[in-house]
């Protein structure tokens, strides 16, 4: 049977990594301008250019049958697009598929996720960056957390396997937050993982100055918190420890220390179906023309799945000390 066939084939690059985990973005809208995410004024793409949400179905499930096991579904807002329920649902039902999870700002958690919890969402990440109402419509541009908090309770109640918070600190924006934040993941008994701020896409502040280091965040915790190194992993780049006496897990994501490239088992693919085999690299492959030329044959696309895995880089390459940043494409682009 040709390797294309077979539906237990399984996606391995050149390093032998093997790729069972997709991000798909559905959308490169949002309805929050996070500062270090977007410039205030976007251009969002034309709708003919996204893909639609049966093409999304299509890709998914092409996907699990060469072997992936885990879609996050992300964005942009994924829960902004219209219908993206139905979405949840289709790909809920595949075969194969062993997790469906989330990255969500939480803005539409709070009329959303009973349904999504049964549509087989088993996890969600849901972004925080402050507790402070002020602040937070400050780096959001736009953002309510009242909603934002209502939507957590919503989910806690749902009745997901994991919750997590992410949270992006920035120096004088939001880094004196960092016990607030994890003490409320405490209370609530939800995860929490702190995501060094990448360089991808231009903004209007300097990223070199408002970076801060996981490490920096680790010894302020350190301090407040008795944190037990962890084992653990969600299969991803993040470090996790423990708060003793707790559900929570408090984990470091930290891209610029490289320590993940080695075991990457993902791709991401975009809402104009550019297959990234890399989210700092520009690697990548366009599968819009395999979806639309072909709308009744999965072949062209499932080779050209395939071949893509032989230019996956070996890792991403990351400097806040350049001028340009590493890549221009945003993380709402790309997906998160
Ligand atoms: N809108 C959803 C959200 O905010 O969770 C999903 C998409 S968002 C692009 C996914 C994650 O990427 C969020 O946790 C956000 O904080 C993070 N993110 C966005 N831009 C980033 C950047 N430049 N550096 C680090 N994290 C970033
Ligand atoms: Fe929107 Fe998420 Fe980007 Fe914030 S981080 S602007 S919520 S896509």
């Amino acid at each position: 049977m040709a390797l294309h066939d077979s539906a237990s084939t399984i996606l391995t690059d050149q390093f032998g990594r093997r790729v069972d985990y997709i991000r798909l973005s559905i959308t490169d809208r949002c309805d929050f301008r996070c500062v270090y995410c977007m410039g205030e004024d976007m251009t969002f793409l034309p709708r003919e250019e996204v893909l639609t949400l049966e093409e999304c179905e299509r890709l998914v499930r092409v996907f699990v049958g060469l072997g992936v096991r885990k879609v996050r579904v992300t964005g942009g807002e994924p829960l902004v697009r219209k219908n993206a329920l139905w979405l949840f649902q289709q790909i809920g039902q595949l075969d194969g598929l062993r997790e469906l999870v989330l990255t969500t700002n939480g803005s539409q958690l709070d009329t959303q996720a009973r349904q999504l919890r049964e549509a087989g969402v088993s996890c969600i990440n849901i972004s925080l960056d402050s507790l402070d109402a002020e602040r937070f419509r400050k780096l959001t541009r736009v953002g309510d957390l009242a909603k934002v908090l209502r939507g957590i309770d919503a989910a806690r109640a749902a009745g997901f396997a994991r919750i997590r918070i992410n949270s992006v600190l920035m120096r004088d924006f939001n880094d004196d937050e960092a016990i607030a934040l994890t003490q409320f993941a405490v209370d609530k008994g939800l995860d929490i993982a702190f995501i060094e701020e990448m360089p991808l896409g231009e903004v209007t502040h300097d990223r070199a100055s408002s970076f801060v280091s996981n490490d920096e965040t680790l010894a302020a915790l350190r301090a407040h918190f008795h944190l037990v190194g962890s084992p653990e992993t969600s299969g991803g780049p993040a470090r996790y420890w423990r708060v003793p006496g707790a559900e929570t897990r408090v984990g470091f994501i930290s891209p610029h220390s490289h320590n993940f490239c080695e075991s990457c088992n993902r791709v991401r693919i975009s809402c104009k179906g550019e297959l990234f085999l890399c989210l700092g690299q520009n690697d990548v492959v366009n599968l819009m023309p395999f979806l639309r030329d072909h709308p009744a044959d999965d072949a062209p696309l499932r080779a050209a799945i395939i071949n893509a895995m032989t230019i996956k880089p070996k890792g991403h390459d990351f400097d806040l000390r350049r001028a340009q940043p590493a890549v221009m494409r945003f993380m709402s682009v790309t997906g998160g």
